[in-house]
């Protein structure tokens, strides 16, 4: 297995200089690393909100449960100076049930990159960390269009047509009933850019996240990029790192722009609830056949 061990600013120097010895990592609940890494594992080193800087090799690991303040006094006499934290450290790890302490090998400085984590989580355990956790960027074309073969570029300026070859968007009233998912693909297919977007195969975090996707959480992304019209909008749905991004540029529910071009809904109206349900349908119908 990977690691990612987000760090407190100055500790991966005193890793890189041989000064710690010892990466600790103290928790209330039986969470990774504890357990999840064994001798050999590689650790990719991030200081918080920077990128990922260094790496070193896990040499020999301990684990520690049933914790007490006691024990973790114990801990801190015995292995304290290798750990070489701070005093405040300790006294914010005072209660905790489990510890792993692991032992660095070979830590070296290596090309900085950026990671695509969305959660706060301080260490990751993945089968590989550049896989896993950084996203592989494709070549987006901005105004995709082919219209000798009747994929065009939609926009609005009071009706929807195509920017290019002027050719009408000719399905305005079917999309206004809010047909079902396999309708809107066949539509949709007019639309190159839109067209793309369903088709297109998902970046490897994306990928990861597809089968931990619950309803709810396609609400709650809908609820905070188009429910109301933002002020950046049509540029609220980020292009990476979640298949309910992909459903949504590809579905035209990205955007409150895309909701009046291809379903004409005005762009100041809030959503209702019903139509809330209606877009995460879709998108949930999405993702079921990206599954
Ligand atoms: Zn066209
Ligand atoms: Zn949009």
């Amino acid at each position: 297995m990977e690691h990612l061990a987000i760090m407190k600013k100055g500790y991966i120097e005193k890793i890189l200089s041989g000064e710690k010895k010892i990466e600790s990592r103290f928790s209330m609940n039986k969470i990774t690393p504890f357990h999840a890494i064994s001798a050999g594992d590689k650790v990719y080193m991030q200081e918080v909100g920077k990128e990922v800087t260094a790496t070193f090799e896990v040499e020999r690991v301990l684990f520690f449960d049933n914790l007490s303040e006691n024990k973790i006094e114990e801990l801190r006499t015995e292995y304290g100076k290798d750990i070489c934290a701070e005093e405040t450290f300790w006294g914010l790890k005072k209660h905790s049930k489990y510890a792993t302490l692991i032992y660095i090998k070979n830590p070296v400085k290596i090309t900085p990159f950026k990671i695509n984590k969305s959660d706060r989580s301080a260490f990751k355990t993945v089968n590989s960390v550049k896989d896993d956790l950084v996203i592989t960027k494709r070549t987006i074309i901005k105004h995709p269009h082919d219209c000798e073969n009747g994929k065009h570029y939609f926009v609005f300026d009071g009706n929807t047509h195509c920017q290019f070859c002027g050719a009408e968007f000719l399905h305005s009233a079917t999309m206004k009933q809010k047909p079902d998912y396999q309708t809107i693909k066949g539509i949709i297919k007019h639309s190159m850019w839109n067209d793309e977007w369903l088709n297109v195969e998902l970046d490897n975090v994306a990928k990861n996240k597809l089968p931990k996707i619950k309803r709810a959480n396609i609400r709650s992304i809908l609820n905070k990029s188009i429910r109301v019209c933002q002020p950046n909008d049509g540029r609220q749905t980020p292009y990476y790192g979640n298949p309910v991004f992909y459903a949504q540029h590809g579905l035209g529910c990205c955007c409150r722009k895309c909701l009046e071009k291809f379903y004409a809904i005005p762009k100041n109206a809030v959503l209702s609830d019903e139509e809330l349900d209606y877009f995460t349908d879709l998108i949930e119908a999405y993702l079921k056949e990206k599954v």
